[in-house]
């Protein structure tokens, strides 16, 4: 309801007619015990997920410097339990990781069952990044869209549930924000020089991000595109979608529990059948 979502290739996608900004009228107050609520639902869909082990969740984040990747991290690792959850950053690839395919290091940092993995960046920086700077041929970056789909195809098919967001944020609020990471003493250690330097690129990220949502889309492992102008707004967004798509599973993995527990429980009583009728 908060986000767009695509969820099939080559769908038509334009940045510039998403809103970056939340809906006219909503307020953070509004929401607030809404986010209880979806914050507790979504606890105890860990519980189940992490008892059942049929499937494993795969929350990928990405966006534009600033647009709120660690902040969405921090909040939805906020509402789940730590037991369950596997953080990584993707930052600029090592000498080993370029020595390898460029899925190697992503693939071994995807979720087992029963599990969380929240990416803060991801495979799709291989796409991105290195498509605007120029890091790799057309020809190596362009083979890649298909490579993605394939790959997360794989995960889906072995029960994978493949969250993808897109934090969009507005070329203003970029700027605010980065310049509010100077005038804040406690925020100053964030700064970096290539930030501005990707900045100046803007619309050729715009550009890649429009390629890797149509290309990258499909029904089981859709683009999100949150409008994230609001750090508030971006939160429940987020945490709405997560909620929705995993609510379906409920019941499998409830059902798997129940079973569980009635295998456990007529084994118990076998096992005391047998203690009793053991001569003493
Ligand atoms: P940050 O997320 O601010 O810690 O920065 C990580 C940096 O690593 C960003 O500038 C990314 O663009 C860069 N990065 C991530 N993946 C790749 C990649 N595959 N190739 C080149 N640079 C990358
Ligand atoms: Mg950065």
């Amino acid at each position: 309801m908060y986000v767009t979502t695509i969820d099939q290739k080559d769908q038509k996608v334009r940045l510039s007619e998403i809103d970056t900004d939340p809906p006219k009228g909503l307020s953070k107050e509004d929401v607030e015990a809404r986010f209880a609520s979806l914050s507790d639902e979504l606890f105890t869909l860990q519980d189940l997920l992490w008892g059942a082990r049929t499937h494993s969740v795969l929350i990928v984040l990405q966006g534009m410097d600033t647009a709120g990747k660690d902040g969405v991290i921090k909040h939805v690792a906020g509402c789940l339990n730590p037991r369950g959850i596997n953080v990584v950053s993707f930052g600029v690839p090592t000498k080993e990781e370029l020595e390898h395919d460029f899925l190697w290091r992503v693939h071994r940092h995807t979720p087992r069952k029963g599990e969380f993995a929240l990416f803060n960046r991801s495979h799709y920086e291989d796409v991105l990044v290195v498509r605007v700077n120029e890091l790799a041929p057309e020809s190596i970056w362009k083979e890649r869209f298909g490579h993605i789909r394939d790959f997360e195809e794989l995960l889906c098919e072995h029960d994978t549930i493949v969250l993808k967001f897109f934090l969009h944020i507005s070329k203003g609020e970029q700027e605010r924000r980065l310049l509010d990471r100077e005038k804040d003493p406690s925020t100053a250690w964030k700064l970096n020089v290539n930030d501005w330097r990707t900045r100046e690129k803007w619309n050729d990220f715009q550009d890649a991000y429009e390629d890797v949502l149509r290309r990258c889309s499909t029904l089981r492992a859709p683009w999100h595109i949150v409008p994230a102008n609001s750090k508030w707004f971006r939160n429940i967004a987020v945490l709405t979608t997560i909620v929705e798509t995993l609510r379906p599973y409920r019941k499998i993995w409830q059902r798997k529990l129940d079973d569980m527990g009635q295998k456990g429980t007529a084994e118990l009583a076998e096992y005391r059948k047998q203690l009793r009728s053991k001569p003493v």
